[in-house]
């Protein structure tokens, strides 16, 4: 894959407002934020999307977020916080490096809006679906 924006910050090439750092991650503040607190946690391994990411990377990832999440929290005072994280274009994901978005929320305070709208399906097209998926699972 090319080299991107967050490889540049994981080299120390270009400064980022950091949070954490560990051997498989780092997280730091979005620059162009939603709201007061809303940081990036990135992991080192130069993966494009979720699924093309390393067992190991993973599990380095799934340790560090919810570190990251009560820090967000207790720094921001929030009582809620969104996860977000996009993969490729038609998601929204405009930096080719994982990533994933950790959103304070406040009831009241505006930042993200997130509108659902959800696709009818009967129970024979879910049950196909599922075994679809689980089969490649
Ligand atoms: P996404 O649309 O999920 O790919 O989000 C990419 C995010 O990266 C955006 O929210 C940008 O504001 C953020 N971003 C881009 N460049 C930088 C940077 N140099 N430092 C911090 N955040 C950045």
């Amino acid at each position: 894959m090319s080299d991107t924006i967050f490889s540049k910050i994981i080299r120390g090439e270009i400064p980022c407002h950091r949070v954490y750092q560990d051997e498989h991650v780092l997280a730091f503040l979005d620059i162009n934020p939603l709201c007061e607190g809303h940081t990036l946690v990135v992991p080192k391994e130069p993966a494009r999307t979720m699924g093309e990411l390393s067992d190991d990377a993973a599990a380095g990832l799934g340790g560090a977020l919810p570190r990251v999440c009560r820090a967000v929290v207790k720094a921001t005072g929030a009582d809620s916080y969104n996860i977000l994280q996009n993969n490729g274009a038609a998601a929204g994901q405009e930096v080719e490096h994982v990533h994933f978005h950790v959103i304070p929320r406040q009831v009241g305070k505006t930042g993200l809006s997130i509108h659902w709208d959800p696709l009818p399906m009967g129970e024979e097209a879910l049950a196909d679906m599922a075994r679809k998926i689980a089969r490649l699972c």
